[in-house]
Formats: C-alpha cells, structure tokens, sequence
C-alpha cells in the first residue's frame, strides 16, 4: 500500500532542504513533481523542480480530471497530476508531495489515511534572516512573504506532524523518522525495541504533543505589525 506524505511550510522555512536530505536517505520514496504556470526562477528546470506549462494547458488538464489536487498559490495554478500516485503504487513505492495548504486540504479528503507534515522555522526574526541570506528573493518580496507566512502558519493545527526546523541534522533525522514511523505503523507487524524508538522519536513531533513548542513561534509572528518594512537596499 502507497503511503501519500503531504509536506508543506511557510517560505524559508527549509522544506526544499529537508526533503531534498530525506530524498537521498529514504529509499522507496517517490517525489511528485507538480505542474505550474508560474514562471521558472533561477536555475530550475522544466520537468526537474516543476513541469511549466500555461494556464491554457493547465485549464485542459483541470477539464481532463489530470489533477489529484490543484489550487491558486500567489496568483499561480499549482497542481498535482494523478499519474504520479498512480506510478508509485505500480512500483510499491510512498509518495511525497510538496503542497501548500489548500492542497493538503483536498489530499486529506480525498485520501483520508495521509500523513501531513507542517515545517515551522524556529521564530520570526530566523525565518527572515534565511530567506535573506538564501539571496532568491528582492526586499518587497521578502516582506510579502513574511507576512504570507504570518497567515500560513495559522494553518499548523490541521496536520498530524509538526517539525521546527531549527538544527538541521536534527531536522533531517526528524522528518526521516516520521516517515519510517508510518511506514513502521501500517506495517502491521510486531516491532523491534529500535523501531520502537523510532517511533517514539517521530511521536514527539505529533501535533498535540507540539502545542507548547509551537506557541511561542506563533506569538514571534503576531507580535510583529502586519505588514513589514522592507529595509533599505544594501
Ligand atoms: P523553503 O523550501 O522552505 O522555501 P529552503 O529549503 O530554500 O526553504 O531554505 C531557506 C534557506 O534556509 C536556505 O538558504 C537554506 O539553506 C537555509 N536553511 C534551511 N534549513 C536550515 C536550518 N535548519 N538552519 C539554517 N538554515 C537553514
Ligand atoms: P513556489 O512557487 O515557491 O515553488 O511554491 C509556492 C507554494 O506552492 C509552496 O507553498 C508550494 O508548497 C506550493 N505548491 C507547489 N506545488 C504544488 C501543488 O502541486 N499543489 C499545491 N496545492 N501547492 C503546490
């Protein structure tokens, strides 16, 4: 049986760098490479981070019924094509998707034993410190998408994992081990005292034994005026 992971976080929280770790250290783990009219940035390449298309051909695979989930991110379609679900069960391989919030939203009804993860950065000051130093985005930008996560992170309490990535390697070892946990979990048979603690390790990142952890990250968000000052060019 497939497993579907749904992966989402505000932006600059470090997802890309999580599941790009996770990619090359969990075997049977297929990556769902989703489809979108936004433009490419940077290096990306079509087919490799996302398959590019216009919104004419997007409109046709919506009218097709090609979408497992799709939605309107930052004025852009982004979707997920079913074929790529329908590829990991041919080859008995989980699944990982890349979503955003409404996207999760639509997975989760439709496939109800899911397992969502929602990436936080450790407060507010870091999250705007890395999407800086990660050097993608202009100033205005950066604002937009500080206060975009503002409102994003609201969301945390509609997924079943919650992972801080404040140390990355613990970070890595974290989202691995909510992954291999599932998989532990449906597999049905007794486990060894070493799964065991692998999913007990995978369990502290369940929401609700996140609450306290999470809630000093949401003040670090509402204590801050809505919108940002974008700081002068350097
Ligand atoms: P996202 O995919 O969520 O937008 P990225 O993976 O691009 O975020 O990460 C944003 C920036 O933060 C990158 O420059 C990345 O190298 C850095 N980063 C990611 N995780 C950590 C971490 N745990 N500690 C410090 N920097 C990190
Ligand atoms: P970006 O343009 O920065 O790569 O992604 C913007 C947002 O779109 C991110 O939150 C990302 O998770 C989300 N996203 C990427 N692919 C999909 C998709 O197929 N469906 C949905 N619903 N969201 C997606």
């Amino acid at each position: 049986m497939t497993t579907v992971y749904i992966i989402s976080a505000p932006s600059g929280s470090g997802k890309s760098t999580l599941v790009n770790e996770v990619r090359k250290i969990v075997s049977g783990l297929d990556f769902s490479i989703s489809y979108t009219t936004r433009a490419p940035r940077g290096s990306e390449q079509n087919g490799r981070e996302y398959f590019f298309v216009s919104r004419a051909e997007f409109e046709d695979m919506i009218r097709n019924d090609e979408f497992l989930e799709h939605a309107d991110v930052f004025g852009n379609y982004y979707g997920t094509a079913r074929r790529f679900l329908r590829e990991a069960q041919a080859h008995g391989d989980d699944l990982l998707l890349d979503i955003d919030v409404q996207g999760a939203e639509q997975i989760k009804k439709r496939i109800p034993a899911a397992a969502s993860i929602f990436v936080l950065p450790p407060n507010r000051e870091k999250l705007e410190w890395r999407l800086r130093n990660r050097g993608l985005d202009s100033e205005a930008v950066i604002c937009r998408r500080l206060d975009t996560a503002r409102r994003e992170i609201e969301n945390y309490d509609k997924y079943d994992y919650i992972l801080v990535n404040d140390r990355l390697e613990q970070s890595i070892d974290q989202l691995k081990a909510i992954l291999l946990s599932e998989r532990l979990r449906r597999s049905g048979r007794p486990l060894t005292n070493d799964e065991q603690e692998k999913v007990a390790l995978a369990d502290r990142n369940r929401l609700e034994n996140m609450r306290t952890r999470i809630q000093p990250i949401l003040d670090s968000f509402r204590d801050t005026p809505g919108h940002c000052q974008p700081k002068a060019a350097l």
